[in-house]
């Protein structure tokens, strides 16, 4: 029993790595195509990045691995497999309760995290990406670490979810992580700058968090920061960029 909690455990450790270096991958590869100095003279940066990462994914795979295991052999968590165990408005509220649930935990633990003693021991890490690239998705602290890795496997004892509504989940997870570090907006303007961007949050919201610290600390929705007087609005690009162009000029 322990080696199949304990393999079950490594299987989730390797899905998470891989979907990180895919995504983070993917995402690095579509910057250097659109804006090819982007990351210029980032490289030693982006290796710590990809270190802390994959360190977070190992953290990241133990509950869940424990979780999965549960649910296999022992029924555990509300996760459904039969698409009509729920009426099929369901699936789409499901998504958005795990979103919002999601969020409101990492608002929270975000802003408790920059309280100047704990920034230091678990949260430095992460703000070290000046500017952030793709590959800081996941570079966290490994205290920080734990505080994201049970989010989900929490969330699934609680709320019922389809195992495909899961996966949707994660899934958006994983691309508003990397996009949100990214240095650049993905989305047409309408989205960010147009009443949606008044409520979902995109990478220039985010960057205006990396570069000014004390705000804009939500994770998918603006209505904590809102709500909280956090909120500083979008941040710009371009000092980000004037960071790595000093830091390259530093480099040469
Ligand atoms: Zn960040
Ligand atoms: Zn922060």
């Amino acid at each position: 029993m322990t080696l199949a909690i304990f393999l079950s455990a490594l299987a989730m450790t390797l899905i998470v790595g891989v979907r990180y270096l895919l995504a983070s991958g993917g995402f690095a590869l579509a910057t250097r195509f659109r804006h090819p100095d982007l990351y210029a003279g980032l490289d030693r940066q982006i290796r710590r990045e990809i270190g802390w990462s994959l360190a977070s994914a190992a953290i990241y795979g133990v509950p869940a691995g424990i979780v999965a295991w549960g649910w296999q052999n022992h029924g555990w968590t509300r996760i459904y497999t039969d698409l009509h165990a729920f009426p099929l408005w369901y699936l789409p509220l499901s998504v958005l309760l795990y979103l919002l649930a999601h969020d409101a935990w990492f608002y929270w633990t975000h802003r408790w995290m920059h309280r100047p003693a704990l920034f230091r021991r678990m949260h430095a890490v992460h703000h070290a990406s000046r500017p952030p690239t793709a590959w800081a998705a996941m570079s966290f602290h490994p205290w920080e670490a734990v505080t994201g890795a049970v989010v989900i496997p929490a969330l699934v004892f609680l709320i019922p979810i389809h195992v495909g509504a899961l996966g949707l989940v994660l899934t958006i997870m994983t691309v508003m992580g990397v996009t949100n570090h990214m240095g650049w907006e993905i989305w047409p303007r309408f989205v960010w700058q147009g009443p949606l961007g008044a409520w979902l949050i995109t990478a220039s919201h985010h960057q205006r968090h990396h570069e000014q610290y004390g705000c804009n600390f939500g994770l998918y929705f603006r209505h904590w920061d809102r709500l909280c007087g956090t909120d500083k609005g979008l941040g710009a690009f371009d000092r980000g960029h004037a960071a790595a162009g000093r830091r390259r000029a530093l480099a040469e």
